[in-house]
């Protein structure tokens, strides 16, 4: 399964803000952010430009897509299904995202990042319902029970994770036992709880309109 191996801080850079994408160290000091927040590239640091019209739009499809670790042609599917839902397609998008079971598995805390947890998704550590699922993006659903398999439960990386995790806040739409490493999904997660940076997901939704 595809996935994007190149330098991950170097995102972040080009974004200009953190995306989260390192675990831990994208809280402490050592974050690229903090400490050079230039966008990547020879004249990078010569300036930032003013960013408009189709130039934004992609920004923030770039920004959404590497938050979630998505290539573009698995976002462009999930967008396609999000415009035939019921809703606002913005937000059904990012619903759809926010309930990928790799990031399920993140917000439970059993991964510092979200790459983390989709490591321990591929790996077979997961089940969903009594039954083993090693797929990073199947999108869970209300009431679906999401937990580390019996084998998996001593495994020293999600153990680990758990710990250095136990201060984030858990999402109203998870019910976690993070003692017992399971949780179930009891809501459809809200717009204000989906994404922890800053993101229009309506420009989005226009630049894949044209
Ligand atoms: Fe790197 Fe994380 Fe900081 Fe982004 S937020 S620059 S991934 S350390």
């Amino acid at each position: 399964m595809a996935r994007y191996i190149g330098p991950v801080c170097r995102l972040c850079r080009r974004e200009g803000m953190k995306l989260f994408l390192k675990g831990e160290r994208c809280h402490s000091e050592k974050c690229a952010i903090e400490k050079r927040n230039v966008p990547p590239g020879q004249h990078g640091k010569d300036r930032r430009p003013k960013i408009v019209g189709y130039g934004l739009q992609l920004r923030e499809k770039q920004k959404a897509r590497r938050v979630y670790g998505v290539l573009e042609r698995q976002f462009r599917s999930q967008f396609e299904k999000a415009s035939k839902m019921k809703g606002i397609t913005g937000e059904q998008l990012l619903s759809m995202l926010e309930r990928r079971l790799d990031n399920v598995i993140y917000r439970m805390g059993f991964g510092t990042s979200r790459a983390q947890a989709r490591q321990v998704v591929r790996h077979g550590h997961i089940q969903v319902n009594g039954r083993k699922v090693n797929i990073p993006s199947f999108v869970a659903k209300v009431g679906d029970l999401v937990e580390v398999r019996e084998k998996s439960r001593k495994n020293p990386t999600i153990l680990a994770a758990r710990d250095a995790t136990a201060h984030a806040p858990c999402p109203n739409w998870l019910d976690v036992d993070r003692e017992a490493l399971r949780g179930r999904i009891i809501a459809m997660p809200r717009r204000d709880e989906l994404v922890q940076i800053q993101l229009n997901e309506q420009l989005i939704v226009e630049l894949y309109s044209k």
